[in-house]
């Protein structure tokens, strides 16, 4: 369908065939009602998989972050997060304009805390400081490189934030990519948390879509913030049928894109100018530093895009790639040619 490799984002991936007829026969009625039978059936089913009594289905990934944190925070009170973290960095600062709370941004490692990177960053209480109410915790991560949590550490984590009078939001917009790399099922994560959000609209293929899921009280609260943002929708079990279809048809196929992230990454960890971890490649993200003998990352794009493959460069010496349901074995083949051509090329001249 396309002449070139899409690689920038698994949010690129089109809707197949069978998913379109899904959302095509999906029965409907008014959701801002409760009574879309298919939403609250994919409502129902994601409450169940996750082993919490309650879940809203809600626009997008960063419409479900923000009405979890406008559930557990009140204004004036402050987040903690990994200094990458999707909602510190892409969600145009929602927890300032949405509910009046600041960030503590916390450095980490591949978008991941430890109790030892976290403990001195907790405030006492007193007038002086912002109440520190929610700890935000992102898996698989994204800008940290697609990796995920060691369970123990993840669990260690949570443990210290509840017993540090916490609550833990859990971004796991690729919750999927986390349960197939690791094997530990999503009820295990979501266990050591209070909400996890999930989107549809990455490896899971939809249209658009994202659910949050957590307590009774905790989702009653999300489902105002998502009237307030202006997402409560009408007939949206169209969607929620895509959602449901890619929940039995695209969850295993995930382990497909992380084969082909490991191929790509092998097939170009030896070229020169660049340098990839092939430890860190654990979903289907590959991340790709560009030396500067070379140029910037965002040459090495352009040179890549001249030769037929579209990725994001991420900053100034890196790359990302990211693979999904439409990228096949071939395409990945075509891209490490395309790799091989601009490393080996001559540098571009400075301009
Ligand atoms: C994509 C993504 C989101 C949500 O993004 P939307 O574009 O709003 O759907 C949230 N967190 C992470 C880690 C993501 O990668």
């Amino acid at each position: 369908m396309t002449d070139f490799v899409e690689l920038r984002s698994d949010t690129f991936s089109q809707p197949t065939a069978a998913m379109r007829q899904a959302i095509a026969n999906a029965v409907v009625g008014d959701d801002m009602v409760g009574e879309d039978p298919t939403v609250n059936e994919l409502e129902r089913r994601m409450g169940q998989l996750l082993g919490k009594p309650a879940a809203v289905y809600l626009c997008s990934g960063s419409q479900s972050n923000q009405s979890a944190i406008w559930a557990h925070c009140a204004p004036g009170d402050e987040l903690l997060i990994e200094s990458h973290g999707h909602i510190a960095e892409y969600e145009s600062g929602g927890p300032a304009v949405l509910r009046g709370v600041s960030l503590r941004r916390i450095a980490g490692q591949g978008g991941m805390l430890t109790v030892d990177d976290l403990a001195p960053r907790l405030r006492g209480v007193n007038q002086h400081v912002p109440t520190q109410t929610l700890l935000c915790v992102e898996n698989t991560t994204n800008i940290g490189g697609g990796r995920v949590w060691p369970f123990d550490q993840f669990r260690d984590v949570c443990d210290w934030a509840h017993r540090s009078g916490l609550k833990v939001h859990l971004d796991g917009a690729r919750l999927f990519n986390a349960v197939v790399a690791s094997g530990v099922p999503a009820a295990d994560w979501a266990a050591e948390v209070d909400s996890v959000s999930i989107c549809f609209s990455k490896g899971l293929g939809c249209p658009m879509g994202s659910i949050l899921v957590g307590s009774e009280e905790v989702i009653a609260k999300a489902r105002r913030a998502r009237k307030i943002f202006g997402g409560a929708l009408r007939q949206s079990g169209m969607m929620a049928a895509s959602a449901m279809y890619a929940l039995d048809h695209h969850i295993d196929r995930l382990a497909e894109d992380h084969a082909h992230a490991r191929a790509l990454a092998e097939g170009i960890a030896d070229l020169p100018s660049i340098s990839v971890s092939l430890d860190e490649v654990e979903t289907n993200m590959v991340f790709i530093h560009v030396c500067p003998e070379w140029g910037t990352a965002e040459q090495f794009a352009a040179a890549l895009e001249a030769e037929g493959v579209k990725l994001y460069d991420i900053d100034a010496r890196r790359l990302r790639a990211v693979l999904h349901l439409d990228v096949t074995r071939a395409d990945v083949d075509r891209a490490i040619i395309a790799f091989r051509k601009v490393a080996e090329s001559e540098p571009p001249k400075a301009s």
